[in-house]
C-alpha cells in the first residue's frame, strides 16, 4: 500500500495462477483499508493503461481488460502498467534519477528487460525498450520470443538457470534454485561458476555499451532484477571494463553504475505515480466536459456535438468556423485517450 508516495505496507503473494486467485486477494484488500483507487504495476505490454495485450510469463493475463474488470469488482478507479515502466517513472521521481536528465534502468531476472528516463522541461518522460531482444548473434540459444540470437536467451537470470540445469542435469536437486547454487559455487572459488559469470557479464556490458553508444545523454544506468542485484559483485568488474572498451562518448567510460535505491518497491512506487497522474488527467477531463459550453460563450452551441468526446471528434467541421469547445476536447481526446474510451 502506498500513501503519499511513501510504501507504507507490503503484503507478498506468489503469482496468482488465475484471474479468479488475483481477484479474491485484491477484494480483501480493497475492502479492509480505505483506498482511493488501484494501479497494478505487471509484466507484459499494457495499451492504454488499461488491457494487458500481452505477458509472457502470467498467460492468463492475455488480453484481459485488467483495468476494466478491476473497477467492477472494487468500485474504484483502476489503471495498468508494465512494471519495469513503474519502475523507470518511480526512479526519476523518487530515485536514482532524480539528479539526472537521462538515465536507464535494465532489469535482469528471468527477461531482461530496460527503459529510458527522460526529464524535459520538469516533465518526466519513460521510453520503453526491448534490449533483451536486440539480437547479439554469438550464441545459438533459442528465445522465449522464438528467435535465435537475442542477448536474453544467453545473458539473463532465467538463461543461466537453463544453462546450469543443462550442465548439471539430474544432479541439481529440484528444490534447488540454480542461481542460488551458482552464487554458492562462485563463493567457494569454483572455476566454473566464476567463467559463467564471467561471460554473462561480457554479454551484459556489449548490451549496455551499444545502449550507451546510441544515446550520449544517458547519465546512469540503474539495474534491478534479482540476477542483476545478487550477481553484480561478481559481474561489475568485466561488466565495467567491456563498458570502457567499448563506449565511444568520453564521458560513458566510466559511467555511474548502481543499484536501483527503490529495490524490491520501485514498480508499486510507480504505479501509485502513474495512479496520481491518470487521476489528474481524469479529474482535469471531467472539468472540461462539464464547462465546455462556456470555453466559448460567445458561439452558441452546436446542436449537432452532443456531450460525448467521442461524437465530438466525429463531427467534422470547417477551419474557422468558432467551434473552440469541440477542438478543445479534440486535443484533449489524443492526449489522454484512454480516458475518453470509457
Ligand atoms: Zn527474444
Amino acid at each position: 500500500m502506498v500513501i503519499d508516495g511513501q510504501a507504507r505496507s507490503i503484503e507478498e503473494y506468489p503469482t496468482p495462477a488465475s484471474y479468479e486467485e488475483f481477484s479474491s486477494h485484491l477484494k480483501r484488500i480493497v475492502q479492509s483499508s480505505c483506498v482511493q483507487g488501484t494501479a497494478i504495476a505487471t509484466a507484459g505490454i499494457v495499451n492504454n493503461h488499461r488491457t494487458v495485450i500481452q505477458s509472457p510469463n502470467v498467460q492468463w493475463l492475455n488480453g484481459l481488460h485488467l483495468a476494466h474488470l478491476t473497477e467492477q469488482l472494487t468500485y474504484r478507479r483502476c489503471w495498468v502498467v508494465n512494471d519495469l515502466e513503474a519502475v523507470t517513472m518511480a526512479e526519476l521521481r523518487f530515485g536514482a534519477l532524480r539528479d539526472v536528465q537521462c538515465g536507464i534502468v535494465e532489469s535482469l531476472s528471468t527477461g531482461w528487460g530496460g527503459c529510458t528516463g527522460l526529464r524535459l522541461n520538469d516533465r518526466d518522460y519513460v521510453i520503453p525498450g526491448e534490449p533483451g531482444h536486440v539480437n547479439v548473434g554469438t550464441h545459438s540459444y533459442v528465445c522465449g520470443c522464438g528467435q535465435i540470437g537475442c542477448a536474453e536467451a544467453a545473458f539473463s537470470g532465467g538463461a543461466v538457470r537453463r544453462r546450469i540445469r543443462e550442465r548439471f542435469g539430474i544432479r541439481l536437486s529440484d528444490s534447488e534454485d540454480p542461481c542460488s547454487f551458482l552464487d554458492r559455487e562462485a563463493d567457494t572459488g569454483a572455476e566454473w561458476a566464476l567463467q559463467l559469470y564471467d561471460e554473462v557479464a561480457t554479454g551484459i556490458g556489449y548490451g549496455w555499451a551499444n545502449a550507451l553508444n546510441r544515446n550520449s545523454w544517458i547519465k546512469k544506468i540503474i539495474y534491478t532484477g534479482t540476477f542483476a542485484v545478487r550477481g553484480m559483485r561478481y559481474m561489475r568488474l568485466r561488466i565495467e571494463k567491456t563498458i570502457r572498451e567499448h563506449t565511444k562518448f568520453p564521458h560513458h567510460k566510466e559511467i555511474s553504475i548502481g543499484r536501483s535505491l527503490l529495490w524490491p518497491v520501485g514498480a508499486h512506487l510507480g504505479a501509485a505515480v502513474l495512479f496520481m497522474q491518470c487521476q489528474q488527467c481524469h479529474d482535469r477531463l471531467t472539468r472540461l466536459r462539464s464547462t465546455k459550453h462556456v470555453l466559448s460563450p460567445d458561439v452558441a452551441p452546436d446542436p449537432k456535438i452532443s456531450t460525448g468526446a467521442r461524437s465530438v471528434k466525429r463531427t467534422s467541421r470547417k477551419k474557422g468556423d468558432g467551434q473552440n469547445n469541440g477542438r478543445n476536447l479534440v486535443h484533449l481526446r489524443r492526449w489522454v485517450p484512454a480516458l475518453l474510451r470509457d
